[in-house]
């Protein structure tokens, strides 16, 4: 199996449950750094010839429709982050469905194309917000890549499968892709996106990939435009947080191209197609209820 290159596309004071983080009505007047750092991304992708699946916030396409509308003509996948970057298990089921519905019509109106994935901010589905693989199925997503199938400070199921499964929702089946996780002496470990991504040395987290495709698995990466930018403003939060946040990113471009280089890839919604056609695989399991 390909592996995904996926990019949250948010700005640089996107970062979830810190009290610094700006309320939504107070983002349009903050200076912007993630168009310059998405067009950074896609020029590396281009380089690599790989195209992306982009997890792309509402307001990111409200404010700049035209740069998605480019990333489309790319041949790139825009799928959705949601509109206001909120944690799933914050919000009732009406405020999810909102903030969903909302994220897929901008997106739509800004590429001129059908949005079909979605990713919730932070990995927040938990088994406390059951319902809302129900409200994406309903708002029209088709696949999903929001589980964390280990322990995680935003959100986590460890109890989950490490494969695609597809989720039999009531309002019909979802694919949902669970980030990569790799198996250390120390439990499941994430090595292939964001604070992970930077901190560990490119030597470990390649043979962390290799281990994820001999499972058989698509190795799901994941970075922010703001990844990339080292000069971008930053947010005071406590050191642990700081440090998670802000570690390596001066390495973070460098490591890319090499990961980039060194594989075959594929978009989401391709293998969601490939997953939906295929006869189930005995190791893809339904979510337990
Ligand atoms: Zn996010």
């Amino acid at each position: 199996m390909p592996d995904v290159f996926t990019i949250d596309v948010e700005d640089w004071f996107h970062i979830l449950e810190t009290k610094e983080t700006p309320d939504l009505p107070a983002w349009d007047a903050l200076p912007s750094r993630v168009e310059g750092n998405l067009r950074a991304l896609l020029e590396l992708l281009d380089t690599c010839n790989v195209k992306a699946t982009l997890f792309t916030l509402g307001w990111v396409a409200q404010r700049f429709p035209r740069l998605m509308r480019e990333a489309a003509d790319r041949g790139h996948e825009v799928a959705s982050h949601g509109y206001a970057h909120q944690v799933v298990h914050g919000l009732s089921p009406a405020q999810f469905r909102d903030d969903i519905c909302r994220a897929k019509a901008t997106l739509e109106d800004a590429t001129g194309r059908p949005v079909r994935g979605y990713r919730a901010p932070g990995f927040s589905i938990t088994r406390e917000t059951p319902w809302a693989f129900d409200e994406i199925v309903a708002a029209g997503y088709t696949f999903d890549s929001s589980v964390f199938p280990a322990p995680h400070g935003h959100g986590g199921m460890p109890d989950v499968s490490r494969h695609p499964w597809v989720v039999r929702s009531a309002a019909g089946p979802l694919v949902e892709f669970p980030i990569s996780v790799a198996g250390t002496p120390l439990g499941p470990q994430c090595f292939f996106g964001g604070g992970y991504l930077r901190l560990f040395p490119l030597r470990l987290v390649m043979r962390m990939a290799e281990q994820v495709r001999k499972d058989g698995r698509s190795v799901i990466w994941y970075i922010h435009p703001r990844e990339i930018d080292p000069d971008h403003p930053r947010l005071r939060m406590p050191p642990q947080r700081r440090f998670r946040s802000y570690v390596n990113l001066r390495g973070t471009a460098a490591k890319l191209k090499a990961i980039l280089a060194s594989g075959s890839f594929a978009t989401m919604g391709e293998l969601a197609d490939r997953i939906s056609a295929a006869a189930p695989d005995p190791r893809a399991i339904p979510l337990p209820s």
